[in-house]
């Protein structure tokens, strides 16, 4: 079981490689900007105010700073510091502000949990997205910075373990069971509702002759394309063939020659997907996929936790909601 899991995360970390530009967990899919900044004076004054904060011991973390010559630079940095990098490459600044907590939170949970990641090159973390983003603190931005010192220290646990603080850019809807999309049983990464659903709607087009190439090119040979089998999407909705939240677990292509059954994280991967919360149809001479959202569907919703806030949820609210079962705690 432990083999499968690590080969499953395997995939994934190749995968999110492969893909920088899908929505994916950890810093993948950096939240785009959006003009709302109505709480951006209340929130600044609170930050002058804590300023002054007495602060006590914290975390050092050691951070591989990655060039492209690849060599390798150390950085000994305290992890609040590290986070002041970190959090404006995960969220735009401009989000609201509760949702900028919930981010801090999972990040500084991520980067705790995932201390020893780089242990065998002689560093804690690295600063691309195979962990976080870290660049400095050029990037830093006061907003960032407040979500920041407004929950210093604050990390979740379950059943008094740090959890895997997973995150996406947007669910479409709902988000996922983590054994629907990795195999590996995480019992406080469940699927659960969104305010809205529907959301960052997509579509992308591929002729017949294309989708047949590109299935051909990754050892699955089918001929020309007839036709392609899966329940029709309905979002919360499961099926034989459907998640929980109605992610297409496994799909039939039949072509001329042969018929292929790719689950959704292959046809994902394969055709550069931004989710597996999909329709798909053959229109015409195309073939034509529908679908919402962007990133794996695990944990925390960005756009998910941005609408929360925005309904009045507060930032632990929002973890309770994503992350279910877990204890907000603070470590230092
Ligand atoms: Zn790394």
């Amino acid at each position: 079981m432990k083999k499968i899991f690590t080969l499953m995360m395997l995939a994934f970390l190749l995968f999110s490689m492969i893909l920088p530009s899908v929505g994916d967990s950890k810093s993948k899919g950096k939240a785009k900007s959006k003009s709302k900044t109505a709480d951006i004076t209340s929130e600044v004054s609170k930050l002058k105010d804590n300023s002054s904060k007495p602060k006590g011991w914290q975390p050092e973390i050691k951070v591989g700073i990655l060039s492209k010559d690849s060599k390798v630079e150390i950085k000994t940095i305290k992890i609040e510091e590290y986070l002041r990098g970190v959090l404006p490459k995960e969220m735009s600044p401009s989000f609201n502000g509760e949702a900028l907590k919930a981010q801090a939170v999972a990040a500084r949970t991520f980067a705790l949990k995932n201390r020893k990641r780089h242990q065998a090159e002689g560093y804690d973390l690295c600063n691309t997205t195979h962990c976080q983003v870290y660049n400095g603190l050029s990037d830093a931005h006061e907003r960032t910075d407040w979500a920041i010192d407004e929950t210093f220290g604050e990390v979740l646990f379950y059943n008094d373990k740090l959890i895997e603080a997973f995150f996406h850019t947007d669910s479409g809807g709902m988000t996922e069971n983590a054994v629907d999309v990795w195999g590996t049983e995480f019992p406080y990464l469940r699927a659960s509702t969104e305010v809205k659903t529907k959301t960052m709607p997509w579509t992308v087009k591929f002729s017949l002759k294309d989708f047949s190439k590109k299935l051909a090119d990754n050892n699955k040979k089918v001929g020309d394309i007839k036709s392609v089998k899966v329940t029709k999407l309905d979002i919360g909705k499961a099926a034989a063939d459907r998640s929980k939240s109605g992610r297409v677990k496994e799909l039939t292509v039949v072509g001329k020659t042969a018929q292929v059954k790719l689950t959704g994280n292959e046809m994902r991967s394969i055709f550069a997907l931004k989710s597996t919360l999909f329709d798909i149809a053959i229109s015409g001479d195309e073939v034509v996929i529908n679908g919402y959202g962007w990133g794996h569907g695990i944990g925390l919703s960005q756009y998910g936790a941005e609408a929360f806030a925005e309904t009045g949820s507060t930032y632990d609210q929002i973890l309770a909601h994503y992350y279910s079962g877990t204890t907000l705690k603070r470590l230092y």
